[in-house]
């Protein structure tokens, strides 16, 4: 089952793990990337939500991190994954 703004974008055939990502709604607004410190921009400069990254397992489970990122790269060193 997957939410209307979550989005599976990779998944890993040996962990049977999906990586997925939906709009950080947790905190008011834009928060700045846990990681770099950045706000996501829209092309005008708009301030967007940032994302929340989490691991689909096969099963269903999903664990999502509560912290915000502007991108995969960010949530990766910080996670170190
Ligand atoms: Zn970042």
């Amino acid at each position: 089952m997957i939410h209307l703004h979550e989005r599976e974008l990779k998944r890993d055939p040996f962990a049977r793990t999906t990586v997925v990502r939906r709009p950080d709604t947790a905190g008011q607004g834009a928060r700045e990337c846990a990681c770099c410190g950045a706000i996501r921009r829209s092309a005008g400069g708009r301030p967007l939500l940032a994302w929340n990254y989490g691991t689909r397992h096969d099963g269903g489970r999903t664990e999502w991190s509560r912290s915000p990122f502007c991108g995969r790269d960010c949530s990766r060193t910080f996670h170190g994954n």
